[in-house]
């Protein structure tokens, strides 16, 4: 299959169809007619392979991945997604490969009402880019930089499944339930798009967890000119984790694992009558500490305590 075949045999039923996509594939570039009222949000993430999937990482798991990456940078910017380019460098065109790939790319663009309007198609080693487009009513993005000592801070579920299903992938040896639970949280990580939306004119910072906790909350302190306590009892293990590993290799793997895709936010004391309105459609969200004056983040809490409390002890 030539290139060009690729495109319109593969990609172009993949596409999706929005009423404000003037243009699509198929001409130099796309022409899109945003929302009256509203600013455009623009992320791209890359995937190359042995790097941000194992090799021979299913291709329907690549095109999911690329684009829940990409949505979840979109839910963390408060963001509604709108349009999708595709950056594709493939060794060769294998249609085993490619079908499985556009199945799962049509598949999810439809789920999020997403049009795929453009992109490049090339030879190389297997990196997939997908650049997304999405929107916001003016002046409402969500950011790094606006948390200030004393918002509290929350997390949107467990973090650490994904780290510690990836490695389970990486021993490629028979699984338990609870593995294949880790390695599903890898495989299919959930972007918190509705969260993101609820959160505008919320939270006053937002980041998604793709580096790990400490890691990218350390990017709203940072960005906010702050510091920021958390406790690490309250940090929410899934119960698949806590079977799995050694308590104190949960914690670590939660705090320090990425790849969850997980929001993590702060609401300033101002809003929180407005947060209590929205929590309750977000059960799976925890509050974890709170910003505080200095820099850095710190964990705290009785963590000798709380590993004596968990039964069994097992490595990876
Ligand atoms: P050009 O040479 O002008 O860059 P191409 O021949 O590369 O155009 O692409 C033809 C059309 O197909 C363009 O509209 C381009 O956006 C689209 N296209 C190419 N590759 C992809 C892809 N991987 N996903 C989506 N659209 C693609
Ligand atoms: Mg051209």
């Amino acid at each position: 299959m030539d290139e060009f075949a690729l495109i319109e045999k593969l990609l172009v039923p993949a596409a999706g169809r929005r009423d404000d996509v003037v243009l699509g594939i198929g001409d130099d570039g796309a022409v899109l007619e945003p929302p009256a009222g509203e600013q455009l949000v623009v992320v791209a993430d890359t995937l190359v392979d042995g790097v941000h999937f194992p090799r021979g990482f299913p291709a329907a798991d690549i095109a999911y991945r690329a684009l829940a990456v990409n949505l979840s940078d979109l839910a963390a910017m408060g963001a509604t997604p709108y349009w999708a380019t595709l950056a594709l460098t493939i060794p060769q065109a294998d249609e085993t490969w490619l079908r499985p790939f556009t199945d799962t790319l049509r598949d999810t663009l439809g789920r999020y009402r997403i049009a795929l309007v453009g992109g490049d198609t090339t030879r190389g080693p297997l990196t997939v880019t997908v650049q997304l487009i999405g929107g916001v009513p003016r002046g409402t993005a969500l950011t790094r930089h606006g948390a200030r000592s004393g918002d509290a801070i929350y997390v949107s579920g467990c973090t650490g499944d994904a780290a510690a299903g990836l490695q389970c992938l990486q021993r490629a040896t028979a699984t338990s339930p609870d593995e294949d639970t880790l390695i599903e949280k890898f495989r299919h990580p959930q972007p918190r798009l509705a969260l993101g939306v609820a959160l505008r004119g919320i939270a006053s910072a937002c980041i998604d967890i793709s580096d790990g906790l400490l890691a990218d909350l350390g990017h709203i302190a940072a960005r906010s000119g702050c510091g920021a306590e958390i406790v690490d009892a309250s940090v929410l293990l899934s119960p698949a984790l806590r079977r799995e590993c050694a308590p104190d290799v949960a914690l670590s793997m939660a705090l320090t694992g990425g790849d969850d895709y997980e929001l993590c936010f702060t609401v300033p004391p101002s809003a929180q009558k407005l947060f209590a309105q929205i929590s309750g459609e977000f059960p799976e969200v925890r509050l974890i500490g709170k910003m505080i004056a200095g820099s850095g983040v710190q964990v705290v809490g009785a963590s000798e305590a709380w590993r004596t409390t968990q039964p069994g002890f097992r490595h990876f």
